[in-house]
């Protein structure tokens, strides 16, 4: 490839233009890199301080709208059932995510929940009671089958001997009377015995609490069972009623399980009207909610009296406050007016995970900030403790949540990797461009180089094209002047001369065919009759038309002419393609030489080939023999007269025949051109 002035240009254009602006941008973004280590940990003390700021803003502003919210949802708590006749209404309550139960208080007392014992504050205490062992004993007699009718014998026989010595004698033997009558079924009696002992005066210390639920249950099941619902109900709602006004609860899971396996019997009698359903639906639900708020309340006495009592208020008017078991907030004046406090019970689970939830989404946005959040049992709830743990600050964030945000020194290797990864992409990218950049310049000088070289086979084809016209018109118009001028008398001078221009006249004809055919080529198959043809019959035409030039020369031929090759082409060109080669051979090859032509059929294939003893073409020349206007210099090639043209119209016939060509050359040996066509029947 020589490479001319232009092209050094053109080098020194791509050198400046892509190679150096590209280095000098690598070298940047490379030191552009090393800076950002730098900035990274620069940037990394800021982002430390945001994060936190941020970390305690998100959980500041959920614990408010916590706030917010139990606030607006205590509003309802004044709607709540007071007396009886309110509990079979429907009523609207609103529930808050976080927080288990609500208590509202006006100047000091109870407002909700509103379920006896108004005196809350003043009550007493609250206890479970233990089952008496002499009932217990008693029951186990029973149950180990003691004859009916003996034990309701012995027990008349004591209560025929009374008075007894104490009222718990007395009350043991009734209960033992009622719980055989009830397991003989004779409810008649056993309800005779319960009025009879429910209208006792209580005798407190013996009938305690969750004994009077219990024969409360005792005696509504056993309406229930006589099939007696409109008396169950209503004794029903005589004990509920009882329960409202008496002046403190004793025992509230049983008071709670007698009324819940009260009302669900009743809502299941299939005799209830709609009404009547509506209103013990709502009565349950009443019930129920505030039951179990009352039974909390109960539960952790002290601590909301602690709350109640506790001055110590946030000038927003909030307190947290904690038991290690359970955690309040109060809320009061001023984000409540007057002299009204709420306390909420926060509900632990639901609490954490809806301020953990809002929590997260702001984590989200800082990745690269390594830390943990931990609860009150040093739990990791967030983040993570980095292997290589170096604590730079812990602090307590949250009111009343005790969760520790702990920050740790990033990891230096960490930066550096990030960097030496963008590092890596960069330097790839850069690469990639280059060899981009390198493949296509590669690609355009070829292409540059390649025109050049076929401007300059035009210029060559022109100049030798004309020279080859003007040769024969110049011997013509010689001949044809020097016969004019009658200076040749002998007619076999002047058949001699004639015969001359007509040969002339012929090689002439042949050169203007061989352009016109190589235009024709050019123009593709549009220009074709596509027929089906006999290639032997064809190709024997062209080798007959030649002969006599062959052998004159000295060339001995062998031949093979395979009948019915058949393929389907245009006559003219394939009639050239025949003509191009076994000319060709002619023309390569010296005296004394062999020229083979033969047409065969193999397969799906019909073969031509053209094979000659002559100069050869050497490994290098033969891709470019099918160029146009393409020439070898050898002092053969350029002693014998040619276009360059006919291998670039036989190329061209192959391709638009879909054939295909090959070719097995040695230079001083020979040469072989191989035409395959596909073969029609
Ligand atoms: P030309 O008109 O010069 O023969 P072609 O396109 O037919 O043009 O051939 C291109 C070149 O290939 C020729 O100039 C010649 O150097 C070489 N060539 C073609 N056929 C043969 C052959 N049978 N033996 C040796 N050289 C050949």
């Amino acid at each position: 490839m020589r490479v001319s002035h232009n092209n050094l240009l053109l080098f020194a254009l791509f050198a400046g233009a892509i190679v150096l602006p590209t280095a000098i941008l690598s070298i940047l973004s490379f030191r552009n890199i090393q800076n950002e280590i730098f900035l990274a940990q620069k940037t990394f003390d800021e982002n430390r301080a945001s994060f936190q700021t941020e970390v305690e803003n998100a959980i500041e502003k959920e614990q408010n709208k916590i706030l917010q919210e139990t606030k607006a949802a205590s509003l309802f708590l004044y709607g709540q059932p007071h007396s009886l006749l309110d509990f079979g209404n429907a009523t609207t309550y609103r529930t808050v995510d976080g927080v288990e139960a609500m208590f509202l208080f006006n100047k000091g007392s109870l407002v909700y929940p509103d379920i006896s014992s108004r005196h809350f504050i003043k009550a007493s205490n609250y206890s479970t009671s233990i089952p008496n062992p002499i009932e217990k004993q008693l029951f186990k007699d029973e149950i180990n089958g003691k004859d009916y009718n003996a034990a309701v014998l012995s027990r008349s026989i004591r209560l025929m001997q009374s008075p007894f010595e104490t009222i718990d004698d007395q009350v043991q033997n009734i209960l033992g009377l009622i719980r055989l009558s009830y397991r003989h079924k004779n409810y008649d009696e056993a309800l005779r015995l319960l009025e009879l002992l429910e209208r006792q005066p209580r005798p407190q210390g013996y009938l305690h609490a969750d004994l009077t639920r219990s024969i409360n249950l005792l005696h509504f099941d056993i309406l229930v069972e006589q099939k007696k619902h409109q008396e169950a109900e209503d004794y029903c709602l005589n004990i509920l009623g009882q329960f409202l006004h008496s002046e403190s609860i004793e025992d509230i899971p049983s008071a709670k399980f007698f009324f819940e396996s009260a009302f669900t019997q009743i809502l299941s009698f299939e005799d209830l009207p709609n009404d009547k359903r509506e209103a013990f639906w709502n009565l349950r639900e009443n019930f129920n909610r505030q039951i179990s708020d009352m039974d909390i309340l109960y539960r952790h006495k002290e601590l909301f009296d602690e709350t109640i009592t506790d001055e110590a208020q946030s000038k927003e008017g909030v307190l947290y406050k904690s038991n290690g078991d359970i955690t309040l907030f109060k809320i009061g004046y001023p984000l409540l007016s007057g002299d009204q406090i709420v306390i909420a019970k926060i509900d632990p689970e639901a609490y954490k995970s809806r301020i953990l939830s809002k929590l997260s989404a702001t984590v989200k946005s800082w990745k690269n900030i390594p830390f943990s959040i931990t609860d009150a049992s040093d739990a990791v709830i967030m983040g993570a403790i980095p292997d290589t743990a170096i604590v730079l600050s812990q602090t307590n964030i949250g009111q009343s949540l005790q969760w520790d945000l702990t920050l740790y020194e990033k990891d230096m290797r960490e930066i550096r990797k990030e960097s030496r990864q963008r590092m890596f992409l960069m330097y790839g990218l850069l690469t990639f461009s280059l060899i981009t950049v390198l493949l296509g310049s590669i690609f355009m000088f070829r292409f540059i180089i390649q025109e050049h070289k076929l401007l300059a086979m035009k210029a060559n084809f022109l100049s030798s094209v004309s020279h080859e016209l003007k040769t024969p018109l110049t011997s013509i118009k010689m001949f044809a002047e020097t016969m004019a001028r009658g200076r040749v008398q002998k007619v076999e001078k002047i058949q001699e001369y004639s015969s001359l221009i007509g040969k002339e006249a012929t090689r002439l004809e042949n050169l203007i065919g061989a352009i016109l055919n190589y235009t024709r080529m050019e123009h593709g198959r549009g220009a074709f009759k596509w027929e089906k043809i006999d290639f032997s019959a064809c190709a024997k035409k062209v080798y007959e038309s030649m002969y006599d030039i062959g052998v004159e020369k000295g060339l001995t031929f062998h031949t093979r002419f395979e009948p019915e090759a058949y393929v389907i082409g245009d006559y003219t060109a394939l009639y050239s393609l025949a003509q191009n080669l076994i000319e060709n051979a002619i023309k390569y090859t010296n005296a004394p030489g062999d020229i083979t032509i033969e047409v065969y059929n193999s397969d799906e294939r019909a073969t031509f080939s053209v094979a000659d003893t002559g100069i050869g073409i050497a490994g290098s020349e033969q891709k470019n023999i099918f160029n146009n206007f393409y020439r070898v210099g050898d002092e053969m090639t350029r002693s014998t007269k040619g276009s360059g043209l006919g291998l670039a119209i036989v190329k061209r016939v192959v391709e638009t025949h879909k054939a295909t060509i090959s070719l097995s050359s040695k230079l001083g040996k020979g040469s072989t051109f191989t035409v395959r066509f596909k073969k029609v029947e």
